[in-house]
């Protein structure tokens, strides 16, 4: 324990800002000169929105590359499980903390949790102190002139681009961590990897979670895609994108240190386009923020009175990639083979969900948020609803991505169809994206007997188009 009151330390509760830079919790613990204790919490209760399958293995391996950091700095991360107002009493008891810093998180539990927990610790005369590390601005920072949310991204990101995110903060060279003895976990014991099956194969391969990850795949992006971004992001045949998703949906790195880094770049449509979609995960987190229903329920109220269908067997095909569209499958098994989805890929198969087979949003959402290591539930949910036309700012009920014509202009040569949908590789480019309009010939030769070794769509694509114009065009009239 502690001797006096000056060495009491102070307790930095980690959450989705798994990083030692630009950390402003962390920072103002190193900057109070206390010792430190660096401390994470697995919450495994059964609740709604617990991290997935694929966020699971995400975290242990952002543990872990955290872990390494903090203890090449000096601090040892402690593990603890359980509820966190309960495991924050004991490591305050513990350790004789002065207090406990954070940074802030969006999801209405959190929200609700957290305030229970700062009014808790300020009433037992402890430190509570929570800071921005996630956000550009707070939500409430940016409104309309009259005061209101916004709720469509253009204005949104008009006034966001007038404003001026601070500064990031440099990472602590070290940090006094706190030499009592406390108890730890160890990662292994919260069995976060899949065991039996071992489904992580893809994602070992594709992924190398950690702060120093990110901050190489920002460099690599600036070097080889920022300048084409424009043109490169809706390829999902080639690396068009900075895949930055998982680091940022984690915490590894921040929105100001990419927003600043990509200030000192050659200024280019590359670069703008870039930002901008730094700005539309801003608008999704303020969107959760002023409408905490958005992952479970329409923003557009006339929504909760559509028909959507049930029809276990489709939810099936389209989860496994076995839907006869070469796109959507090809999307759907990327997506459980690396958990990560090409956007524009995103796009196609959400919209084939919810106006193809006129299955619910919530049912990509939940799958989504499962199988994808950058789930997000702000993300997930707003665009979601954005691809089914029931959040503020929706796609058009009228727009149904064509999964053929898709196909056919953002993979044009097939390199990603074919590296997905490998038993379809022999169809020339010109039937790749359609291969019902093969002939027998032509998929003999090919080597594929359809219905067999791939599947016939499971929807004929204009019925499905003329179905789903219907339902959403009645539902204009409610
Ligand atoms: C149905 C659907 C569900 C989605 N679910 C998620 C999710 O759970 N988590 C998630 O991070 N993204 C989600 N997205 C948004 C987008 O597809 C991913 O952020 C993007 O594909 C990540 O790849 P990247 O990092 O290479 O993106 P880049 O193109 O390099 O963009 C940089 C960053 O901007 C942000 N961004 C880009 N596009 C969007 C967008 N449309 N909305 C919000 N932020 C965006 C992301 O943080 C991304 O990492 C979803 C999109 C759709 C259509």
């Amino acid at each position: 324990m502690p001797t006096s009151t000056t060495e009491a330390p102070l307790i930095v509760w980690f959450r989705k800002d798994l990083r030692l830079a630009d950390n402003p919790a962390l920072n103002a613990a190193a900057e109070s000169g206390r010792p430190i204790v660096p401390l994470f919490i697995l919450d495994d209760q059964k609740r709604p929105w617990a991290p997935g399958g694929a966020s699971r293995w995400w975290l242990h391996h952002s543990l872990a590359a955290l872990q390494a950091d903090l203890a090449k700095c000096g601090a040892r991360l402690l593990l603890r499980r359980g509820s966190p107002a309960k495991v924050l009493d004991e490591v305050l008891r513990e350790s004789g903390a002065e207090g406990v810093l954070w940074n802030r998180g969006y999801e209405p539990t959190v929200i609700a949790r957290d305030k229970i927990i700062k009014a808790d610790l300020q009433k037992a005369g402890k430190r509570a102190e929570s800071f921005n590390g996630t956000l550009l601005f707070e939500p409430w920072e940016l409104k309309t002139q009259a005061g209101h949310p916004f709720k469509v991204f253009t204005p949104f990101c008009r006034n966001a681009l007038r404003m001026q995110p601070r500064t990031p903060l440099a990472a602590p060279k070290a940090l006094n961590g706190f030499a009592g003895s406390l108890t730890s976990d160890t990662l292994q014991t919260w069995t976060l990897l899949p065991t039996r099956p071992d489904w992580a194969g893809g994602l070992r391969k594709a992924w190398t979670p950690g702060e120093t990850a990110a901050a190489a795949l920002l460099d690599q992006f600036r070097e080889n895609t920022a300048e084409s971004y424009l043109i490169s992001r809706d390829l999902p045949g080639e690396v068009g994108t900075s895949r930055l998703s998982p680091h940022l949906a984690f915490g590894e790195i921040s929105a100001h240190q990419i927003w600043h880094r990509a200030r000192t770049w050659e200024q280019g449509a590359g670069v703008t386009g870039f930002v901008r979609q730094i700005i539309w995960r801003e608008f999704c987190t303020h969107l959760l923020y002023h409408f905490p229903q958005l992952p479970e329920e329409p923003l557009r109220r006339e929504f909760s009175a559509f028909p959507w269908r049930r029809d276990p067997g489709s939810i099936t095909a389209w989860q496994q990639g076995r839907t006869g569209y070469p796109i959507v499958d090809a999307g759907m098994r990327e997506l459980w083979h690396t958990g990560w989805m090409h956007n524009r890929v995103r796009m196609v198969v959400a919209s084939f969900l919810v106006k193809h087979l006129l299955l619910p949003w919530r049912v990509g959402e939940d799958w989504f948020w499962d199988t994808l290591v950058d789930a997000d539930l702000a993300n997930n949910a707003a665009n979601w609803q954005w691809v089914a036309g029931c959040g503020t700012d929706a796609a058009p009920y009228f727009r149904v991505f064509n999964p053929v014509l898709q196909g056919e202009k953002f993979d044009k040569n097939g390199a990603y169809v074919r590296r997905w949908v490998p038993e379809i590789a022999g169809l020339p480019d010109s039937l790749l994206h359609k291969p019902w309009e093969a002939s027998e010939a032509q998929l003999q030769a090919a080597g594929i007997v359809a219905g067999q070794t791939y599947p016939v769509p499971i929807v004929d694509h204009k019925t499905a188009r003329s179905r789903a114009l219907l339902a959403f065009a009645e539902l204009r009239n409610v």
